[in-house]
């Protein structure tokens, strides 16, 4: 629970099939569980995958297509349900509270807890959220209605404290926070040990983009430079790109393509248009371009 970890819920594009439910992802950090997206289903999903919906205190909605947000009314109502008391925050473009304020009015009236939109402009990179271990950035997107991806960014982490050296030189224990912030140790005698001597480096920060809905779209690679797991959408294969570009989605081929040219560590493919019932031909096309490719999968869980 520490670690950065993503869950996946759902993955399948457009309308539940008996093989993927639709979009929703878990990302879980120091205790602390962040969701993005949340189709149809997504509450069941939810327990199935044994989260605990108590750490779960924000929601990111990318665009307000139904694939991504029509899971959002039941879940809020079971959450009432469960006996929810904490305030519960939905980061989504400002139409997301027109259309679901009244729905919740109506059939969430007498739950225990509060619903806060925090609304953002799709059209622009922006933080949206901060606490201390995490950021996260808004990504527009090119689809069909204003649409942005996350960019969720692990905050720096402490080093190591070798505690055999703490012990030797006699650190008190108030002065080990010190240390942990860079910070030299002088002993009783007067005498400066280096802070190098106390600490390991600390483990890298995580930076984790998810992109989806979009169509190729290569403004977004400065935004996802070097990071170590993209999500990227891949509704189609090459061989439907006609389709692809109608409805503002992309080819695995393109996510693959996007994935190269932003130096990203692994990419895992998702949202997949029913049309494809082996979906081995997405995979293969985009290992093609870019061989650090998985594809994305219900009960998935990833430590990064
Ligand atoms: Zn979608
Ligand atoms: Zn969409």
């Amino acid at each position: 629970m520490e670690s950065f970890e993503l869950n996946i819920l759902g993955c399948g594009a457009a309308i539940p099939t008996t093989k993927h439910y639709l979009t929703s992802q878990i990302i879980s950090l120091k205790n602390k569980l962040y969701m993005i997206d949340c189709g149809e289903g997504t509450q069941l999903q939810f327990r199935k995958m044994k989260l605990n919906f108590r750490r779960l205190e924000h929601i990111f909605i990318s665009h307000l297509h139904g694939d991504h947000c029509l899971g959002l009314p039941g879940l809020i109502s079971t959450f009432g349900l469960l006996g929810r008391t904490s305030d519960l925050y939905i980061h989504a473009q400002s139409d997301a509270e027109k259309i679901f304020r009244p729905i919740l009015d109506h059939f969430c009236r007498e739950i225990p807890y509060k619903v806060i939109f925090n609304s953002f402009s799709p059209f622009k990179k922006e933080l949206i959220f901060e606490n201390r271990s995490l950021s996260v950035h808004t990504i527009p997107l090119k689809h069909r209605i204003p649409t942005v991806g996350f960019l969720f960014e692990e905050k720096a982490k402490s080093p190591h404290i070798i505690r055999e050296m703490i012990e030797f030189h006699q650190v008190p224990v108030k002065q080990i926070n010190r240390i942990k912030a860079g910070e030299d140790f002088i002993t009783e005698a007067g005498d400066l040990i280096p802070n190098k001597v106390f600490v390991r480096p600390a483990d890298p920060s995580v930076r984790y983009a998810y992109c989806s809905d979009t169509a190729y779209f290569e403004n977004i690679i400065p935004i996802i430079k070097d990071i170590d797991l993209l999500y990227h959408e891949s509704t189609f294969t090459d061989k439907d790109i006609k389709r692809a570009k109608e409805t503002f989605h992309s080819s695995a081929a393109q996510a693959a393509m996007i994935a190269k040219q932003a130096n990203v560590k692994k990419l895992v493919l998702g949202h997949f248009s029913a049309r494809y019932p082996d979906e081995s031909v997405l995979l293969e096309e985009a290992r093609t371009i870019f061989p650090d490719t998985i594809l994305a999968s219900e009960y998935l869980k990833l430590k990064i």
